[in-house]
């Protein structure tokens, strides 16, 4: 072998060994790359669910300014539960940083979960009190309209300043059809409560509660113009309007409402469904509407006004529950 070859085999041996370093070098320089990308995946994950967490702290205040605005004396405890939640936050937040990527995933997509929930219970809670002072109050009258009724009904009503919403029935209606025009005339709520109110009539079958509903329907969108799709089931809506009965008026497009406070005034015919309905108006402990059943009876209509003033003069509003409320039911 000559000298010139034997030098040309050495230099081709130093560009292998060179060649080999670069490789391996490229290769912890991709390597290292890698590492430092997904550190910063992991830590972009935890940024992401901290911002999901504050959301949810944030999404759960106006619940408890509703529960504040009805119990004054919650405000301290609001505070404390203010300061409760943002040292609970930190923790949180050290927890985070050293959780691994999987966790963090998992994590996320639950607490999205909870934001859903917590902002559709946010946007449902405006309904519930729609008016500035925080007590809104639905009157409902049930079974009319009464020739001996109505209009002082709807009289008396006019002198509170108050507005009602009233079920009725096609037979009672079709008897006093400008008792209906009245209603609507005075910026009532009109509504259907059926034809028979008769039980084993109307709950024959989801058919024949429908039918019932639709022909009083009908007959006020004749009467007074007024499409309304307002119901009230007649003895309520337990336990009569089961799941086919539901769907069946679902599938109407049908709006049940259901009541909170029963007056009774039905029964205690004398008056004493006026007391007896301030009692449970003050007793009440949910967070819906107060909705008040009462009915087109002369004897309502003797009594009523003692109830009018009651909520007059303790700062009640009382509305007339329309196709935008959130319906109250069993
Ligand atoms: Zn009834």
């Amino acid at each position: 072998m000559s000298r010139v070859s034997e030098r040309k085999r050495k230099m081709t041996r130093i560009g292998k060994v060179t060649i080999g370093i670069l490789v391996v070098l490229v290769m912890l320089l991709f390597y290292f790359t890698w590492e430092l990308l997904a550190d910063n995946r992991v830590e972009a994950g935890n940024g992401d669910k901290q911002k999901n967490k504050q959301e949810l702290v944030t999404g759960s205040k106006p619940n408890t300014e509703n529960q504040e605005e009805k119990n004054p004396s919650s405000k301290s405890e609001k505070l404390d539960k203010d300061t409760d939640s943002s040292t609970k936050q930190d923790e949180q937040s050290a927890k985070q940083a050293n959780k691994k990527k999987e966790d963090a995933e998992v994590e996320k997509n639950q607490t999205e979960h909870q934001t859903d929930q917590q902002q559709a219970e946010k946007e449902k809670a405006p309904a519930k009190e729609p008016s500035g002072t925080g007590k809104t109050i639905y009157l409902t009258f049930d079974d009319g309209p009464h020739p001996q009724a109505t209009d002082r009904i709807i009289q008396l009503l006019e002198q509170y300043n108050a507005k009602a919403a009233f079920f009725m029935l096609q037979p009672n209606m079709r008897n006093n059809p400008e008792l209906v025009q009245h209603m609507v005339d005075h910026g009532h709520t009109v509504g259907a409560h059926g034809v028979t109110h008769n039980a084993k009539k109307i709950y024959q079958s989801p058919q024949t509660f429908v039918q019932e509903m639709n022909t009083t329907l009908d007959f006020i969108k004749q009467t007074t113009g007024v499409a309304s799709k307002l119901i009230r089931a007649p003895y309520g809506s337990k336990p009569y309007i089961t799941p086919p009965f539901q769907a069946a008026s679902d599938q109407q497009g049908f709006i049940l409402w259901d009541w909170n406070i029963d007056s009774e005034d039905w029964k205690r015919t004398d008056g004493s469904f006026v007391p007896y309905t301030i009692q449970q108006v003050n007793q009440y402990q949910g967070h819906e509407s107060l909705v008040v059943l009462l009915h087109e009876r002369p004897t309502t209509a003797d009594h009523l006004e003692g109830l009018l003033q009651y909520f007059q003069s303790n700062g009640y509003d009382m509305q007339a529950l329309d196709a935008a409320t959130t319906p109250v039911q069993f």
